[in-house]
């Protein structure tokens, strides 16, 4: 094979995309935060990847092509009010892909290591320095090279739902689950909130992967790159597996009220009533989930929407979360505390981060 020099094209010039859109003020913005195109091994152009997070009634995604930060210069012409996207990469080490959330545009995140080289906390604190986030990737991913050997310690969250579910999202939230526990008994210290939060996102490399299944909903102060950034950070989202899906999740006593993310004090026996309302899952099955495990599980009706009431209180719960599950593929609901050959829920439809409970007198 010979290659020549031909005759040389028109000079590339970056349009990197702008960091803010127009958003609503303080409201939930919808994101897809885990995508590939073919600047990595997608085979979706990034005016694909584009139309398709419109067509999912997406407010921003980030763009995380492996090893590269190529795409970057072309997304300008494809955000818009509509649409904010954000830089960032999927860093693919040999043991384990974290996403690199939040570059500064036209920035590589170098891939080539393992666990035990320990360059892992270098590239980490290159991230942290550009107000990013890094956050592991399909953590159970059976795939060679895809667990993730490198700890949560440095992480900003974890994605605990990658694409269509599958029982390797069921590991990953178990694990991030007995995270919450061991957090919230002495806090890590390492930032101001002492929890990593759930991210769920679609990875869609090319068709028929559905871009925005699932998505982030997050609480931010506007659709802006750091404001979206910074409710990832607070764990201030809940998980969805299409716009389709809504949720509202509160924990109110004592006069108080706390929402996802947040966290609610009271005395340590005064009754904290928690409420959720759910709609478009046709079905559907409600779990109450805190450090104790499923306490509170009630279905939908078939048109799937619903509001589940639940008291308790923050002598007895450390955090209370919500997952809302499709029936099984015999048509029933499961039940969430039995033991059997069979995962005992359908696939995930939405699922909240929590609400800590704390003990005023503590
Ligand atoms: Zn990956
Ligand atoms: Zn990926």
């Amino acid at each position: 094979m010979t290659l020549r020099f031909g005759e040389p094209g028109p000079e590339f010039t970056p349009h990197y995309p702008p960091e803010r859109a127009r958003g609503r003020g303080r409201a939930w913005y919808r994101g897809d935060c885990h995508l590939h195109t073919v600047h990595s091994d997608g085979r979706r152009l990034p005016e694909e990847v584009a139309a398709g997070a419109r067509a999912a009634s997406l407010d921003f995604i980030v763009s995380t092509d492996h090893n590269t930060s190529s795409s970057h210069a072309v997304w300008g012409p494809l955000a818009g009010p509509d649409l904010l996207i954000v830089t960032g990469e999927e860093v693919t080490t040999r043991n384990g892909h974290w996403l690199a959330l939040g570059l500064e545009p036209g920035r590589f995140v170098d891939w080539r290591y393992r666990s035990r080289d320990e360059e892992y906390p270098r590239f980490v604190r290159q991230v942290h320095r550009s107000g990013g986030l890094v956050v592991p990737a399909h953590p159970y991913c059976p795939y060679v090279a895809c667990q993730w050997k490198f700890g949560y310690e440095q992480a900003d969250a974890v994605e605990v739902w990658n694409g269509p579910w599958t029982y390797d999202d069921e590991s990953a939230v178990d694990t991030w689950d007995s995270g919450l526990a061991v957090a919230l008994r002495g806090g890590n210290g390492n930032s101001s909130r002492s929890w990593l939060p759930a991210m769920g996102n679609s990875d869609a490399h090319s068709d028929p992967q559905v871009i925005g299944l699932p998505h982030n909903v997050v609480l931010a102060e506007d659709l802006t790159r750091d404001a979206v950034l910074d409710g990832l950070r607070a764990g201030r989202s809940w998980l969805a597996e299409s716009a389709t899906v809504e949720l509202d999740l509160t924990a109110t006593g004592n006069g108080r009220q706390a929402g996802i993310g947040e966290e609610l004090s009271v005395p340590a026996d005064a009754p904290v009533d928690v409420r959720l309302t759910v709609s478009g899952v046709p079905g559907g099955t409600v779990r109450l989930i805190t450090d104790e495990g499923q306490m509170h599980q009630e279905s939908l009706p078939a048109g799937g929407s619903g509001t589940a009431v639940w008291r308790t209180t923050a002598s007895l719960a450390a955090y209370v979360r919500a997952e809302v599950r499709h029936p099984r593929a015999d048509g029933t609901p499961g039940r969430g505390n039995s033991m059997g050959g069979e995962l005992p829920w359908g696939p995930m439809a939405a699922l909240t981060n929590p609400i800590v409970l704390r003990t005023e007198d503590r």
